[in-house]
């Protein structure tokens, strides 16, 4: 046990040198990548050669998935250093691991009778193709759900094959669509009144409605701009069911994992804003206005704090302590926190950054993102307040 946890750890550590080689090489290309607005399937095969969608594949299924207390902070590691390179490109990637463990086929290794054997194969399946190349995403948000997956209003109707279902429903901020080869979703079961975990095989589907899939608008997001998170409308589309009914309500972290490699994105975009600013800076130190010089302290003081939330959160995980909570903390934590730093960059740096030669107004837009994603703003706080409520109890 000890020796096979040995490693996974290496091959995750060689996995994150190879992800910081190609963060530098996608640094090098910042201000082509800033202007993209469609993601670069090279991109994804070189990262895929990195070994990165090994992340999400359990040590004993070939991959170097250990448990998530042992694996989170690796795997936040790698997009903390991919987003150096490419915001887009990092979040697109983050939707693998966060898709495989929300899934439970990570977390949950048995299921009860009767599903036992079935989401043992479902899982085989699953780790099978990452290993193979697949890469993993996922198109559960709804418009007017707010990101409540149990707001759902998509439904799914056996289709006669044997965990099969059609999929009737509208869909939207699907990242790396195009890119990804299998999406998970949340849709109610035909006579059923909660939302189950589906997932469909989006190799080759068109998007012109043909066969259940229609593009419904592409993404036009001002920040991660080229993530293809794109709005599609399911008529009859076929899916599968989740093996075990049911199993997202049981998952030990439900949430958990997400929010940290969320956080870990925006935490590589902020570093890496820092660090360019602080250069810059340097010509102009001596000029310095006394409102430039305090605007500078305060980048400094808000990126140290962004860092020890992150840090935080990566700890409550590997402690197995109310992680949930301190990881849906610091997810908001560093939301607000990273908003606020970027706008006090392009500040002291001047009206330079206003112009889209420049970085720091992507770097602001992608950023936002982050109090956008699972949970978003409103459901996060609510999840909050009410969270601290209990906790007195
Ligand atoms: C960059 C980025 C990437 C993301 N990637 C993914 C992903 O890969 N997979 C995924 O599942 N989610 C993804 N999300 C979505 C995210 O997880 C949240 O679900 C989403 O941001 C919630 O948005 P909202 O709170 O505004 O609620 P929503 O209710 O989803 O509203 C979003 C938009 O829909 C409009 N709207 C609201 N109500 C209606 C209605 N009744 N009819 C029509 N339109 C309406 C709103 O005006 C708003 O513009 C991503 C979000 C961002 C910002």
């Amino acid at each position: 046990m000890q020796a096979q946890s040995e490693t996974a750890a290496k091959d995750a550590g060689i996995i994150l040198e190879k992800v910081r080689e190609l963060a530098a090489d996608f640094a090098g290309e910042r201000r082509e990548r800033q202007q993209r607005r469609e993601l670069v399937q090279a991109d994804f095969d070189r990262l895929r050669d990195t070994g990165f969608l090994l992340t999400a594949v359990p040590v004993d299924h070939g991959g170097c998935w250990e448990s998530f207390e042992q694996s989170n902070r690796a795997i936040c590691e790698m997009l903390r250093a991919l987003a150096h390179g490419d915001s887009s490109v990092s979040l697109v990637a983050s939707m693998h691991p966060a898709v495989l463990q929300y899934t439970g086929w990570l977390t949950l290794p048995e299921a009860p009778d009767p599903y036992r054997e079935a989401w043992d194969e479902q899982r085989r399946w699953a780790f099978q193709m990452a290993k193979d190349g697949r890469q993993w995403g996922t198109i559960m948000s709804e418009p007017g759900s707010g990101g409540d997956t149990s707001k759902t209003k998509a439904t799914a109707r056996p289709s006669g094959q044997d965990g099969g279902y059609l999929l009737d429903g509208e869909k939207h901020f699907g990242s790396g669509s195009g890119i990804t080869s299998y999406v998970i979703t949340v849709a109610v079961p035909d006579g059923e009144e909660e939302a189950d975990l589906f997932f469909m095989d989006m190799q080759g589907v068109p998007w012109d409605g043909s066969t259940g899939v229609k593009l419904a608008a592409a993404w036009d997001g001002c920040g991660m701009t080229a993530t293809q998170s794109h709005a599609m409308t399911f008529k009859d589309f076929p899916v599968t069911r989740s093996a075990w009914p049911g199993a997202i309500q049981k998952r030990p972290n439900a949430g958990g994992g997400g929010a940290c490699m969320f956080a870990a994105i925006v935490v590589g975009i902020v570093e890496t804003a820092i660090g360019t600013a602080r250069q810059q800076l340097q010509r102009k130190r001596d000029s310095m206005l006394a409102y430039e010089q305090t605007e500078w302290a305060r980048v400094e003081i808000e990126g140290w704090l962004i860092q020890q939330a992150y840090e935080g959160m990566l700890r409550a995980v590997e402690q197995a302590s109310t992680g949930n909570r301190e990881t849906r903390l610091g997810k908001a934590a560093v939301a607000e926190l990273a908003e606020s730093v970027m706008l006090r960059i392009c500040k002291v740096v001047g009206g330079g950054s206003y112009s889209r030669h420049s970085p720091y107004g992507f770097w602001l837009e992608d950023v936002r993102a982050l109090g956008f994603l699972r949970p978003p703003w409103g459901l996060a706080f609510d999840q909050i307040f009410q969270g601290s409520l209990d906790a007195s109890e």
